[in-house]
């Protein structure tokens, strides 16, 4: 299919986050085309969810599986309900952390308009309302819902600043938000909140703090549960170099990327602070492609709170790859 998206040889503008700017934006992803845009969690990559020819944009920019689903971005909780069916607890969750980096697993309305293409064909639609003042502005000037995966190649490291998603993606997008860099680092955790709430992915609200929110433990899914996370590919996130984990010490060849105690060629955070090092995971990652190593070793980093979304990311970019 041939379609403004997947010309590989159109030129990304940069666009600035002020109104004319964002207005630009929108307009483009009314026009079906592909816009990356600043989140607190990541870069997304957005197009208008209703339309599937730009959603199928996405895929083919990313050379993403097309079973892999999306999240859909909306302006706030009312946009969210005009997409899916709350249950109590969602109401709680998204009352507590909306906006912000959670994304809620849902029943789809019948007649939301959402393309088929975003669910995967699935029943369910993940949702999040981001709390970034230019996703925010641009969801605000688009005036619909807008799906946005990470703005990456499929597979490759998330992007946290402008310079990543041009590394990645310039000339198979139409434009891009210059916004900085993201805040939290990671992205969204995201919860199934279809029956009782079941934690699909890690990520930048701790599972600890949901829980507290909801009164008892998040669930995980079940080994056979094929409903879980239809899109968690082992083999994620990945650098150009094989990555070896809880490491205390680089081994010839490799590149240490350190924490805390462990001070490594480059750190994800000398302090061992963990909100630091969520920031700068993906940006060492790139780092450490940019400097084209082809070993690196990582420091243990403890599995509480956000370290648990940091070791997910790191586990996936450790994966065997295809
Ligand atoms: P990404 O857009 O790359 O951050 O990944 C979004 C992830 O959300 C996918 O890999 C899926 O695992 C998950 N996801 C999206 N939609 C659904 C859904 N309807 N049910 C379960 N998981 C979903
Ligand atoms: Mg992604």
């Amino acid at each position: 299919m041939q379609s403004r998206n997947d010309n590989a040889t159109s030129e990304t503008v940069v666009l600035s986050t002020d109104a004319a700017g964002l207005a630009s934006a929108a307009e483009v992803l009314r026009a079906g085309g592909l816009i990356a845009f600043p989140t607190e969690t990541v870069y997304g990559l957005g197009a208008d969810a209703r339309q599937s020819d730009a959603v199928a944009g996405i895929f083919a920019a990313k050379g993403r599986p097309s079973f892999n689903p999306l999240i859909v971005h909306v302006a706030d909780l009312a946009a969210a309900e005009a997409l899916v069916t709350f249950t109590p607890q969602a109401y709680r969750l998204a009352q507590a952390f909306w906006p912000g980096a959670l994304t809620l697993v849902l029943p789809l309305r019948a007649g939301s308009g959402v393309s088929s293409l975003v669910t995967a064909g699935l029943a369910t639609l993940a949702v999040r309302v981001p709390d970034h003042p230019v996703a925010q502005g641009l969801l605000r000037a688009f005036g619909g819902p807008v799906a946005a995966p990470s703005a990456n190649p499929s597979g490759r490291i998330s992007p946290t600043t402008p310079a990543h998603v041009l590394t990645g993606l310039n000339g198979r997008i139409a434009g891009i938000v210059d916004g900085g860099a993201c805040g939290v680092g990671v992205e969204s955790t995201i919860v199934d909140v279809t029956g009782d709430p079941v934690l699909l992915r890690a990520g930048g609200i701790p599972a600890e703090v949901l829980a507290e929110a909801l009164g008892a433990p998040l669930a995980h899914p079940s080994a056979e549960g094929t409903i879980a996370a239809p899109g968690m590919m082992a083999s994620h996130y990945a650098p150009q170099g094989a990555v070896r984990l809880n490491a205390t010490a680089a081994l010839p060849g490799e590149v240490l990327l350190g924490f805390g105690a462990v001070a490594g060629d480059l750190t994800l955070s000398r302090s061992g602070d963990l909100r630091e090092a969520a920031a700068n995971l993906f940006d060492c990652l790139h780092r450490l492609d940019a400097m084209a190593a082809t070993a690196i070793a990582v420091a243990p980093v403890p599995n509480h709170g956000l370290g648990a979304a940091i070791n997910d990311r790191l586990r996936r970019a450790a994966a065997p790859r295809d």
